[in-house]
């Protein structure tokens, strides 16, 4: 092991045009928060790194659409973004932009020192051109006939009534969304990182140096990026907006979105160190400093496999040591959705339950996503608070200071006679400091908070059990040792809570009058000196009433009621056939026999299908509504007359018929009553 001197963490760089949601927080930002603080708590030098990312694609497309410009989309979402983790104590020590200058140079030099060494390789292609407005297209800016399946409406990388994967030359009849015109090819030069010539490294520094420390899904996804074989990955793009490619012959280019975000990190600690006349680089290239990336699994392989390649080609940089990527998180049962709104911003939330940081926090971290997708239901967020910090924190901490305020005038009293079961107690108080600081140490932030938990449960039983207030006419010496005990637990409490409830923690510390402590005074049963006076006992949580939730989710029904009206809107009516017209499509009713995912694909299944006719396979574009196992035995509609395509390498023959919503949500089409495989649909 090496000697760590210094810890680098960084945080995902939230993408400038929305808000943030309980599913970043969740993923994210309240974890890396709860990591850095408790390092802070043992006095490592840390430098905890967050940004807004502000280019890209779909910042542009947002502009055109609301007719401002990208810096209009990105100041205004930077500055909600910015607010919100202020609000919430996610306690950067710089939260950056990468629209800032620092950045562009930053970024530029980075792309001029790979080009200058030749770690980037040229590559001549031909690209989609609109001639009326002068602009290469975005593969996002190109629309037309995916050649899969028919949607009129594919996009130039992808196919979203399919799931293929695209590229804009396959699609049929293309027309560019910026003129409405047909774009021409025409030939242009990028650069781009040969990840390829990295296999060998990859291979040695994750499959073989991080199989034990890096989290099973984290590696799990490292290895079947590398198993598929890694791609050159073109570094520049035809675009205004982002960082100019430093090179003359590259007029009209910027660096892709995801080769300058990454390099954000790097630009936001200079700026930190410019501010605090200090030196960036041993945060980034002295090996005794130790780098962690939190990030969603969303982005698993640019902060494991393609930033570690650049950082690697560079040569002047250290390569992450962990990058704990959490699950995603779901809301009461059903993904979280921008387009859709069913989310909950955290901004909102600030207006909505002001003082109530620590709640949300607490919520999203016992809930965490840490080896799976976790669902986040607003029933439970008001059981966390009533029944867990109320009824056991809260009421452990309230119940000790209002007594020792009641028997002693808030002053601490003297520690008298021991018993076995106060030993007891102060015997388990010393193991918690460790016992939490493991967990954490290994990125298990949930179990790490349930050991917190564990220290409340333990005070508030040990008052429960001794009922001071039951003893203090026979027994006043002995009420004094309980009080003395139960406070210094409440001590202890306050120092250990800090990362996971910090607002919770300065409350606790202003009442009992205690001093900023390190971590490794957690635990000690010595914490507060008897005769020093306590300060008037303050609620630190108070009850979540019915009323308050139900406003919440009703908040989420009108989203789902909106949702539905918008998806009301009907489909003109198609132009009319006759009875011989439809008389040629064969629909009938088949059982499905098996269904498997189609690797690679996130929307595609396979299904063996009985027609009735016979047995066949075809590919169903329906994976994100449907587990292959509940579609096993179900009679539904197909065309089966339909010409066979080949789909990802299976001769598909037919189409199972589905119900379309607006937002795109299919429904499969089924028999009111079970009839024979085969039977017709007229
Ligand atoms: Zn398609």
């Amino acid at each position: 092991m090496k000697d760590i001197k210094r810890y680098t963490v960084t945080s995902a760089l939230p993408y400038a045009n929305g808000p943030v949601h309980i599913g970043h927080l969740a993923g994210v930002y309240v974890p890396a928060d709860i990591y850095v603080r408790y390092l802070r708590n043992n006095g490592k030098e840390v430098l905890f790194i967050g940004g807004s990312d502000e280019h890209g694609v779909p910042i542009t497309i947002k502009a055109r659409k609301e007719g401002v410009t990208p810096q209009d989309i990105v100041d205004r979402y930077h500055n909600i973004i910015k607010n919100s983790f202020e609000q919430l104590g996610i306690s950067f020590d710089i939260y950056s932009r990468t629209s800032n200058p620092t950045h562009h140079e930053t970024a530029a030099e980075f792309f001029k020192f790979l080009y200058d060494n030749g770690k980037l390789i040229e590559k001549t292609t031909q690209h989609y051109y609109d001639e009326e407005a002068h602009e290469f297209l975005a593969d996002r800016y190109i629309t037309g006939t995916c050649p899969q399946c028919g949607n009129e409406h594919a996009y130039g990388d992808q196919c979203e009534a399919c799931g293929t994967s695209l590229n804009a030359t396959d699609l049929i009849n293309p027309k560019s969304a910026l003129s409405g015109n047909t774009p021409v090819l025409k030939e242009t030069k990028h650069w781009y990182l040969p990840l390829n010539e990295y296999d060998a490294w990859l291979r040695e520094w994750i499959l073989q140096g991080h199989k034990a420390d890096w989290r099973s899904t984290v590696y799990g996804q490292c290895k079947s990026w590398i198993e598929q074989g890694l791609q050159p990955r073109a570094v520049t793009r035809d675009l205004s907006w982002g960082v100019k490619v430093p090179l003359q012959e590259a007029e009209g280019k910027v660096l892709y979105v995801w080769f300058d975000a990454p390099i954000g990190y790097i630009s936001a600690t200079k700026e930190w160190a410019e501010e605090h006349h200090a030196d960036w680089k041993p945060w980034w290239q002295d090996q005794d400093t130790k780098l962690v990336h939190f990030i969603g699994k969303d982005n698993i392989v640019f902060h494991c496999i393609i930033f570690p390649c650049m950082l690697k080609a560079h040569g002047g940089y250290i390569l992450p040591d962990n990058v704990p990527a959490n699950e995603f998180l779901n809301l009461e049962g059903d993904k979280i959705s921008t387009s859709r709104n069913w989310a909950v911003w955290a901004h909102e939330y600030i207006e909505d339950f002001p003082g109530k940081q620590d709640v949300l926090r607490y919520t999203l971290t016992s809930i965490a996503p840490e080896t799976k997708d976790a669902d986040f239901t607003w029933a439970d967020f008001q059981a966390k608070n009533n029944n867990e910090l109320l009824a056991i924190f809260g009421n452990f901490v309230n119940r000790t200071v209002v007594l020792s305020h009641k028997y002693y005038g808030g002053i601490i009293p003297e520690c008298g006679v021991m018993t076995d079961y106060e030993n007891e107690i102060i015997e388990k108080m010393k193991e918690f400091p460790n016992r939490i600081g493991e967990c954490i140490e290994h990125y298990k932030f949930r179990e790490a908070q349930a050991e917190l938990m564990n220290l409340a449960r333990l005070g508030n039983k040990y008052l429960t059990d001794t009922e001071p207030w039951k003893k203090q006419k026979e027994n006043p010496e002995y009420v004094k040792t309980i009080l003395h005990v139960s406070l210094q637990i409440c001590a202890s409490l306050s120092i250990l809570c800090e990362p996971f409830l910090p607002f919770t923690a300065k409350k606790l510390q202003k009442i009992l009058n205690l001093d900023n402590k390190c971590w490794k005074d957690g635990g000690k049963s010595d914490l507060l000196k008897a005769g020093s006076q306590l300060n008037p006992a303050e609620y630190l949580f108070e009850k979540i009433e019915d009323e308050t939730i139900a406003k919440q989710v009703k908040k989420l029904e009108d989203t789902k009621k909106a949702n539905e009206t918008a998806n009301a809107d009907v489909i003109p009516e198609k132009e009319q056939v006759s009875f011989d017209d439809f008389q040629k499509m064969d629909i009938r009713v088949v059982t499905v026999l098996a269904a498997e995912k189609v690797a690679k694909t996130k929307k595609l299944l396979k299904l063996k299908v009985n027609t009735g006719i016979d047995t066949r396979e075809i590919i169903s574009g329906i994976a994100e509504y449907y587990q292959p196992e509940e579609l096993v035995g179900k009679q539904v509609l197909m065309l089966v007359n339909l010409a066979p395509k080949n789909i990802k390498g299976v001769e598909s023959h037919g189409m199972v018929l589905m119900a379309e919503n607006a937002d795109g949500r299919l429904s499969i089409m089924q028999p009111e009553k079970q009839v024979k495989e085969g039977s017709t649909v007229k």
